[in-house]
Parts: C-alpha cells; structure tokens; sequence
C-alpha cells in the first residue's frame, strides 16, 4: 500500500488564488504541493479578457494569465499536480488529505483555494440536455453556436461578459433575467444595451427546455405571479447558465465554520479558519468581492499566515 506523504503546506486549488499562494510559500521555503482541481487554472481560463487586472493595459486572456502564474509558481520550485482532493480531515494534525479517494497527503498546514463553480436552475432538463445545448461556460462552448440563437440566463456581469462574447459567434443573443433591471456594473450594462445582437428579457425566467435532438427551444414566464403573467416558447439552439457560483467546500464542511451560502468564514483581517494551519484564500471564502486580484491578494495572504503560523509552531 502506498505511503502517506508529509508536506509542510498544501495548496488545494489552482486559480489566482492557489497560484499567488504557492509563488509566496515557495519562495519563502515552504515547499508548497500544490493540486489543481477540478478546473485546472480556476474560473479564468473560461473567461474571455481579463481587463481590470493591474499591470496588462492591453488587458490578457484569462487562460494565458494562468499559463503565466502556473510558470512563476514553478519557477520557485512549487510542485504542481494533476488532482482532485476529494476527503478531508481536520481532526488531528497533521491534517489528512485525500486525492482522488487513494492518496493520501499529511499536511502540516493546508490552503484552501478551491474557488467557486456555476451554478444551475435546478431544472431537471438542464441534466437532461448537459452537453447537448446546455452550458455554464460560453467561451467554452461558444463556438458550437455560430450563426445559431442562444439565451444566456442571468442579469450580472458573467451573463452580460456571456452575452456579449456570444454575441460575435450567434445569430441572435436573448439575455433572460429575472428583475426588471440588471444587476451588472455599468459599463457592462452600457455594452449589452447598445449591443444590436442582443435582446433583454426583463422579468422573465425559464422554465424548462424542449427539443428531441438537442436544444431547440425553451419554456418561459414573464410576469410570474403578475397580473399580466404570460407563458410562451421561444426557439434557440443554446441555453447558457450565468447566474452565480457556489462555493466548492463540500469535503471540509464538517471542519470549517461556513456561512448560510457555504463560504469559508475566516478570522477578520486574515485568512485563518477556525482550525489553526488551515487558511482558505480566494472566491472560496469571499462572497463579496470575487475579483482575480482579491483573489491574487488573498493567495498572497495565505502563504504568509502559514509561513508564520508554522515558524510559531517549530515546523
Ligand atoms: P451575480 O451574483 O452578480 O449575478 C447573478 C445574476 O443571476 C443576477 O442577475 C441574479 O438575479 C441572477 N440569478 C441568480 N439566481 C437566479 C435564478 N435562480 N434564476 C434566474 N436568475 C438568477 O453573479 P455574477 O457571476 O454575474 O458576478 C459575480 C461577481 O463577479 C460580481 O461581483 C461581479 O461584479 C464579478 N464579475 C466581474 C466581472 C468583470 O469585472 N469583468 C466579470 C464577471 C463577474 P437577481 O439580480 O434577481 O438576484
């Protein structure tokens, strides 16, 4: 049977945030492991350009930027794996990881910068059709649509970035959101508006799809609950989910305190949970702000904390 491995700081997690990380605690001799996850690279490498990230005027692609972390993270000697952890145990030190239900890494401290992932309606024909018109990803699955009609559900800055970016390869882009006003930032708002491929369905919300080979179309309300509630069917071929994330904390939840929406609670001011040597950094623990460079910020953080926590430890 394979033997338990002992590192001094594992990283869990492989987006701005587990990067930053793990370019500070290699540098500072930690010799982090790192694991990337599900998604490797995080959130942005489905994103298009990144252009609020200080330092890239022209502004960068998501995927690139993370190419270029990964690189500086192995630069200083970080030792980047291929990996889900998939248990966690926080009882005892040192903490127990598992990966991928075999391996198991004993760790003396432990980042958790597993991010955040999409979420769904909760429709039961999103798993019905999931691959076949449905995605959470329209740079991902954007090409498929050219010259086709796509709804992209949502009313904040991923749905309108969505919309906006589908808006180039689709015929036609329905932007389906739920209030009567949108809840992205300006600038967002000012681009979908002027965009003449896009039209916003205000208070409306879907409630189901139909198709026999794929997508081809999907059930609406506008007004529900209204006076002048109205049902109707409107034909597309992709259905793109842009509605939020959730926080991917599953396996520590019977360690770490959480909040209603399962964000990692940490200590004010600090990236400290409630078990000393475990520190989370990233969207994972921020409901607020949600940002590549908070996150960066964050990653930066969390090194430190370990760094100093395992000096006062006599690690
Ligand atoms: P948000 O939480 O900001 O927006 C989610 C949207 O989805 C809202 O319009 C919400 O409606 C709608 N929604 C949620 N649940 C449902 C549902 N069940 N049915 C229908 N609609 C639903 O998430 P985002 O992912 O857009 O943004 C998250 C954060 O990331 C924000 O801080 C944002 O500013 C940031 N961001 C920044 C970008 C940039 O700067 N380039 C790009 C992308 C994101 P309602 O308003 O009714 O609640």
């Amino acid at each position: 049977m394979e033997q338990n491995e002992r590192v001094r700081c594992l990283i869990i997690g492989s987006g701005p945030a587990g990067y930053t990380a793990a370019i500070y605690a290699s540098r500072a001799n930690l010799a982090p492991v790192l694991y990337e996850g599900l998604q490797p690279g995080g959130q942005l490498t489905t994103t298009t350009d990144i252009e609020n990230f200080p330092g890239y005027p022209d502004g960068i692609s998501g995927f690139d930027m993370m190419e270029d972390l990964k690189k500086q993270a192995s630069r200083f000697g970080t030792d980047i794996r291929r990996g889900i952890a998939t248990a966690a145990d926080f009882s005892k030190k040192p903490y127990r990881i598992t990966i991928e239900g075999e391996k198991i890494i004993e760790a003396d401290t432990v980042i958790i910068s597993t991010g955040a992932s999409a979420k769904y309606l909760g429709l039961p024909d999103e798993d019905k059709y999931a691959g076949m018109g449905v995605s959470a990803c329209a740079t991902c699955d954007g090409f498929f649509y050219r010259k086709k009609v796509v709804a992209v559900v949502g009313g904040g800055d991923t749905a309108c970035e969505e919309a906006i970016y589908l808006s180039h390869l689709a015929s036609k882009v329905y932007l389906i959101v739920r209030k009567n006003y949108l809840r992205a930032s300006e600038i967002m708002q000012k681009r979908v508006k002027e965009n003449h491929n896009i039209e916003i369905l205000f208070e409306t919300q879907a409630e189901g799809l139909f198709g026999s080979n794929g997508v081809e179309g999907v059930h609406l309300v506008k007004g529900l609950g209204s006076s002048h509630e109205e049902r109707f069917n409107l034909p597309i071929d992709g259905f793109f989910l842009a509605i939020g994330h959730k926080p991917n904390t599953d396996i520590f939840k019977d360690f770490l305190k959480l909040d209603d929406n399962g964000y990692i609670i940490t200590n004010p001011h600090t990236t400290e949970t409630n078990i000393p040597g475990v520190f989370a950094a990233g969207d994972v623990a921020d409901p607020i702000y949600r940002q590549a460079i908070t996150a960066a910020a964050s990653g930066c953080k969390a090194a430190i904390d370990a760094e100093r926590y395992l000096t006062n430890q006599n690690l």
